[in-house]
C-alpha cells in the first residue's frame, strides 16, 4: 500500500489530489494486454469524492489506507461467483422450449461456453439455479382457472393464451404472466440439461416453490416475501462480483441481475451463455444493466476479469457507489 500510494503521490506532499488520482486509476482500469480504459469524467469525480471522506480535496494518507482496503483490493482480487440461471430441459427441449418464443433462440448454445467457462475459470464459487414448481403453481396457463381473476384484469380467464399478462385477486391484486406448464419438481423437464457440467461443491439454488408466487430472480420471488438462500450463501463467501447467465435472458437472467445490482454487487452479464425468450426485452435488460453500471461481455473475457488482470471502470464505479451509501449510513448512526 504505501510503495503504491508513494508512487502516485507525484508532488510528494503527502496527499493524493484528482489528479494524481486520475493516474492511479487509469492504472487501475486495464484490460490484459494493458489497454487503459477510461472512466468518464464525472465518475471520476464522483469516486474521488467518496474516499475524500473529509471532503477538503485531497486524499490523505487515512482516506487512502480506506480506498486501498475496500476497493483497490477489490478491484484488484475480486471474488467471483458464476450464476447458472435455470438450463433446465423444459426451456431447452421441453414445454416452455424457448425457441419457440418470438426471439427463436436456442437455449441448447449456452452449454458449451458455459461447460468451457466450468472448465477453464477459478470462479470462488459456483450456482446453479432451477426454476422449481409445484403442480398447481400460479404461472401455468394450464391453472388458469384455479384462482380468481381482478375485474381489472386486462385478459378474463376465459380469453387468456399463453405469454399473457392477467391480474389474479388479492391484496393487492398480482401480476402474472402465463406460461406453459414447465419445470415441475422432480420431472424430467426441471432437470439440468444432462451436457450442462456440473461442478463439485457447486450450490443449487431452487425458486419458485410457492404455488401462488412467481419467482423470476434466483434473489428473491417477484413479490419479495421470500428469498432463496443465495443472498446468505454469497455473503458467506464474501463474493464481490456476480457472472450471471443462463435462460431466459429477458425474463430470470435479467430479474437476477437486477437484483444483484440493487443488493450492491459488482454485476457481469454474460451474453454469449444467455438466450432469451423476446429481442425487445432483451435489449431493455442489457439497457438496465449498463445504465446500472454492471457490464456484459463475451464468456472470452471472463478469466482475465476474474483474475482480476482486466479491470472494468463500470464495476469499480459501482463499488465506489456503495461505499458511499456505507459510509453515509455510518455517518448517520453516527449523528443519530
Ligand atoms: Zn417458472
Amino acid at each position: 500500500m504505501d510503495a503504491c500510494y508513494q508512487a502516485f503521490d507525484k508532488d510528494g506532499d503527502g496527499h493524493l489530489n484528482i489528479e494524481e488520482f486520475r493516474l492511479l486509476t487509469r492504472a487501475l482500469f486495464r484490460n490484459d494486454r494493458g489497454k487503459i480504459y477510461q472512466l468518464d469524467e464525472q465518475k471520476l469525480r464522483d469516486t474521488f469524492d467518496v474516499f475524500d471522506l473529509n471532503s477538503d480535496g485531497q486524499i490523505d494518507r487515512d482516506e487512502f489506507t480506506f480506498c486501498w482496503n475496500h476497493w483497490i483490493k477489490i478491484i484488484v482480487r475480486p471474488i467471483s461467483a458464476f450464476l447458472i440461471v435455470d438450463v433446465q430441459n423444459d426451456f431447452i427441449s421441453g414445454t416452455l422450449n424457448i425457441s419457440n418464443c418470438s426471439a427463436q433462440q436456442n437455449g441448447l448454445d449456452v452449454i458449451e461456453p458455459i461447460n468451457k467457462l466450468l472448465e477453464t475459470v477459478k470462479f470462488d464459487a459456483v450456482f446453479y439455479s432451477l426454476d422449481w414448481h409445484p403442480s398447481d403453481h400460479v404461472s401455468f396457463i394450464e391453472n388458469i382457472g384455479e384462482r380468481e381473476i381482478d375485474p381489472n384484469s386486462p385478459v378474463t380467464a376465459e380469453n387468456a393464451q399463453t405469454y399473457d399478462t392477467v391480474i389474479f385477486s388479492g391484496s393487492p391484486p398480482q401480476k402474472q404472466r402465463l406460461w406453459p406448464r414447465h419445470c415441475v419438481q422432480d420431472t424430467w423437464g426441471s432437470e439440468l440439461h444432462k451436457d450442462l457440467k456440473v461442478v463439485e461443491s457447486a450450490i443449487k439454488v431452487y425458486k419458485g416453490t410457492n404455488p401462488d408466487v412467481d419467482s423470476y430472480s434466483v434473489f428473491w420471488d417477484n413479490k419479495k416475501m421470500t428469498d432463496t438462500t443465495l443472498c446468505a450463501q454469497l455473503r458467506m463467501r464474501n463474493a464481490t462480483d456476480i457472472y450471471i447467465c443462463g435462460l431466459a435472458y429477458d425474463v430470470c437472467v435479467g430479474a437476477t441481475a437486477v437484483d444483484a445490482l440493487a443488493i450492491g454487487y459488482r454485476t457481469i452479464l454474460l451474453d454469449d451463455c444467455s438466450r432469451g425468450v423476446d429481442l425487445a426485452d432483451i435489449e431493455k435488460t442489457k439497457n438496465t444493466v449498463t445504465t446500472n453500471s454492471g457490464v456484459i461481455v463475451n464468456s472470452s473475457q471472463v478469466k482475465a476479469m476474474v483474475e482480476g488482470r482486466d479491470r472494468r471502470p463500470e464495476l469499480g464505479y459501482k463499488l465506489a457507489m456503495e461505499l458511499k451509501d456505507t459510509l453515509r449510513e455510518k455517518l448517520q448512526q453516527h449523528s443519530g
